[in-house]
């Protein structure tokens, strides 16, 4: 790692965060450029002119942050002309017809005009993908006119392919949900298209391919099958397969577990203490599936695992805890967001149950405690109109453990709204100039 040349300008912003090119060679820097990129470090460190990847940048972070957290969904959203209560996909207002679009950095729906809108001087215009539903704004000095969120989409079906581009908008909405609570969470989010292992997703359609498309992850691209938003396709296939949950939003939080593992799991230590939970990571991945195609999950894997699948390996282990991870602090964040408060008396507990926005400064146990009685209380109001549980699982003392370990990572050191965005306005560049 070499050095900070006296002659870099590097712009040093506030004592913990510097703005660099993301592969800056030579140092010099685009002092004004909205695309450089934000590094979050130590005071005295300044900052190597390096690639920014998202494990450094989580390095980082973790030697600097105040702790302090990043933007939230911290209310519940609404109409910005009524102020009537509206879903995180609205376009339009049922009430008052105005139309609408989502400021990502503050998090606040504002009205739309000719396809723009003014926030605080500045002007945010509509996605170019708002046909399909993308309700995301660009800020007026965005490199193009994908929101950051169509933006991270790599591949997609071609535009002649209406029927799974039907497909994909739904799907797309899962993605933006998922964005959102990454943001929420203070995760990095470093995009596929500025480093060559960033994230980004490749949403096919097998329906469409006339091949299958194998879900997974991949060197931060996640690819999913659009066939599965279909509700009988995917139906069909959880019933096959006997799993109780599936949805289009589970596998992208699954697979984003595959991503931030390799990003959040920085040194040796934490490697050792998720071998010790989960396994060992280097094991054969094909002897794996072979086996577990064959024999199933072991007899008893409810003692240890918190799905069948967790049971095939150990990165599918972690990836599926992670799953649950945001799960449950996602669910208990809009349980918050409702107001939602259990009486002491109806949980028969010393004191009421106060679902909490985030959990970033409480243990593992009080996130934990809240679920089982949140989800306990779920549970019962589906089975009353006749549906399955929301949250069909039980968590063992081993899996709390896991699940500790998450929150830990993912907790540490949350990014900062202006970290944040930096990372996400980063510019595309060649990965490798
Ligand atoms: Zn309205
Ligand atoms: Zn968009
Ligand atoms: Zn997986």
């Amino acid at each position: 790692m070499a050095p900070v040349a006296r002659s870099c300008s590097c712009r040093v912003v506030n004592p913990r965060v510097v703005i660099v090119r993301p592969f800056c060679v030579t140092g010099i820097l685009r002092l004004a450029s909205p695309w450089s990129i934000v590094v979050p470090t130590r005071p005295a460190a300044r900052i190597a002119c390096r690639r920014v990847t998202p494990g450094r940048a989580w390095d980082a972070a973790r030697r600097g942050s105040t702790g302090r957290y990043g933007c939230c969904v911290s209310s519940t959203p609404r109409c910005p002309s009524c102020r009537r209560f509206v879903y995180l996909d609205t376009l339009v207002c049922p009430d008052c017809t105005t139309e609408m679009g989502l400021e990502v950095i503050e998090r606040r729906f504002v009205g739309i005009r000719d396809g723009r809108a003014v926030v605080d001087g500045v002007t945010w215009y509509t996605c170019s993908e708002r046909r399909w539903g993308c309700n995301w704004l660009v800020r007026e000095d965005a490199p193009a006119g994908r929101c950051f969120s169509c933006r991270l989409t790599r591949t997609r079906p071609p535009a002649d392919d209406t029927i799974a581009l039907e497909k994909l908008a739904t799907t797309e909405e899962a993605k933006r949900r998922l964005l959102l609570q990454l943001g929420d969470l203070g995760l990095p989010i470093v995009p596929w298209d500025v480093w060559p292992g960033g994230l980004g997703f490749d949403l096919l359609s097998s329906r469409s391919e006339g091949r299958r498309v194998i879900i997974g992850h991949a060197n931060g691209i996640i690819t999913i099958d659009l066939a599965e938003s279909l509700d009988d396709v995917r139906e069909a296939l959880r019933v096959r397969l006997g799993e109780p949950y599936r949805t289009v939003l589970g596998h992208l939080r699954h697979e984003s577990g595959h991503y931030f593992q390799n990003v959040l799991i920085r040194d040796d230590t934490a490697w050792a203490q998720c071998r010790d939970l989960f396994g060992d990571e280097r094991a054969s991945y094909q002897d794996a599936l072979t086996r577990h195609y064959e024999t199933g999950a072991p007899a008893g894997w409810q003692d240890s695992f918190i799905s069948e699948y967790a049971t095939m390996h150990p990165w599918e282990d972690f990836a599926e805890t992670f799953a649950h991870y945001l799960h449950i602090v996602g669910t208990l964040k809009t349980a918050a967001a409702i107001g939602m408060r259990l009486d002491a008396s109806a949980t028969r507990r010393d004191v009421d149950v106060v679902p909490e926005d985030h959990y970033d400064d409480q243990p593992i146990g009080r996130v934990l405690s809240d679920w089982e009685a949140l989800s306990q209380g779920f549970n019962r109001i589906n089975r009353s109109m006749g549906l399955a549980d929301l949250y069909p699982f039980t968590i063992s003392p081993p899996v709390r453990r896991k699940l500790a370990f998450v929150h830990e990572l993912v907790t540490r050191a949350p990014l900062t709204t202006d970290e944040q965005v930096a990372l996400a306005l980063a510019p595309r560049e060649r990965a490798d100039d």
